[in-house]
């Protein structure tokens, strides 16, 4: 079963407080398939200092060059050269907040701003656009983004775009120049985030700022997906996040947990101190805890697709969505990898060693069940497949309430 997983390559340290690997409790072991090749990653919690991440796990940089666009997959990319319309905006409620946020700290008429994995440019734009509406400019932007998200940034007018990842010896950051560094849902993909830290710190001007939004860690259980799901190497948590940016050289400014799409938004001034204390062992429990609600979750689910009874009774069943839902889900349930399996997605032909089911091709009539497999997307496949004739009564929400994306608070 290992050949077929793309080379897995081993952590020495912890990413967060480079402690050995071997003070991590291991929790599970799971994959992620990506155009039919499978992505091995463990789910692993530094005793030390409380990390969510992945001791081992398949390499895959192609993730992160021009060639390869996720997002886009999921339709969250914009035309940058169109003017910007909020109802088209993803995730639009926390980007308004993180605009205010940032156009805060803002205070001169003329303004220098990076952004590491800037995606299509839309929060630049967003913050910009905020700018200029009280009288200020940006004499100087910088939009780092090395998947294919970056032909978009290349549309926007006053900056200028590196397509290539931060840590690339190619990228030569000027020293002591941007007032502020931007980084959404961004860190958490990185394996060395504070060599990437180091190398902002550098290039912030003496009073800058560094923003940054993360998944957040402790708010892993409302979904059965899993906790990292391979493309997030850490999961964070308000303790571990804020003692490494310190121990980085800064003082935190302002540090809290966001509700909307879960996340923890810290803001920290560049500080001559680099403190020296250790992490707090608390952050290892809070982990520990929140992974046991996880697994809570993953059981009500499961709890709610017993009851259908699919297995005694032979019921045939179509599994809407081909992500780390789906494998999360059959992990949990194995006989489920007998059902058929569809996405919206067309580029994805193959799931579990199955043939997909192209959306456009599926006879609804045919099947006595259609599981919804995920939960941030849950209501809107909900009311696709509804629109495309499929029976009200045949289709299976996993979820009561989904706690994220564009809903508010
Ligand atoms: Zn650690």
């Amino acid at each position: 079963m290992e050949k077929s997983y793309v080379a897995i390559e081993t952590l020495e340290h912890c990413p967060v407080c480079k402690i050995s690997v071997e003070n991590a409790d291991n929790i599970l072991d799971s994959y992620t398939e990506v155009d039919g090749r499978r992505y091995f990653y463990t789910i692993d919690i530094c005793k030390s200092c409380g990390a969510i991440y992945s001791v081992k796990r398949s390499k895959n940089q192609c993730f992160y060059t021009e060639q390869y666009d996720a997002e886009k997959e999921h339709s969250h990319q914009n035309d940058q050269s169109a003017p910007l319309i909020s109802s088209c905006i993803w995730n639009v409620e926390t980007k308004k907040r993180q605009v205010e946020e940032i156009i805060s700290f803002l205070q001169k008429p003329s303004n220098t701003y990076l952004e590491v994995g800037s995606s299509d440019g839309t929060l630049f734009r967003m913050v910009k656009q905020r700018l200029q509406g009280s009288g200020q400019v940006f004499s100087e932007a910088l939009l780092i983004e090395s998947s294919g998200a970056s032909n978009y940034c290349s549309n926007i007018e006053g900056c200028q775009v590196i397509n290539q990842s931060i840590m690339s010896k190619n990228v030569m950051l000027p020293n002591n120049t941007y007032d502020i560094a931007v980084f959404s849902h961004c860190l958490e993909h990185f394996e060395m985030p504070r060599d990437v830290i180091k190398k902002i710190r550098k290039s912030l001007s003496d009073d800058g700022l560094l923003y940054i939004e993360v998944p957040d860690g402790m708010r892993c259980d409302r979904s059965l997906s899993y906790p990292l799901g391979y493309f997030h190497v850490v999961n964070y948590n308000l303790l571990n996040l804020s003692w490494m940016i310190r121990s980085e050289g800064f003082e935190i400014i302002d540090l809290i947990q966001r509700d909307h799409y879960p996340g923890i938004r810290l803001i920290a001034k560049k500080s001559c101190l680099f403190s020296v204390d250790e992490p707090l062992k608390e952050s290892y429990f809070w982990a520990k805890g929140a992974l046991n609600q996880w697994l809570n979750a993953v059981d009500m689910v499961k709890g709610k697709i017993v009851k259908l009874n699919i297995e005694k009774q032979e019921k045939k069943v179509l599994l809407y969505g081909c992500g780390t839902h789906t494998r999360a889900l059959i992990d949990a349930l194995p006989y489920l990898e007998l059902c058929d399996f569809t996405d919206s997605n067309p580029r994805i032909k193959l799931f579990n060693n199955k043939p997909v089911i192209p959306i456009d091709m599926v006879d609804f009539k045919i099947y006595d069940y259609v599981i919804i497999s995920s939960y941030a997307y849950q209501d809107d496949i909900f009311k696709r497949i509804v629109s495309t004739g499929c029976p009200f009564e045949k289709i299976v929400r996993l979820y009561d309430t989904v706690f994220s994306y564009d809903q508010g608070f």
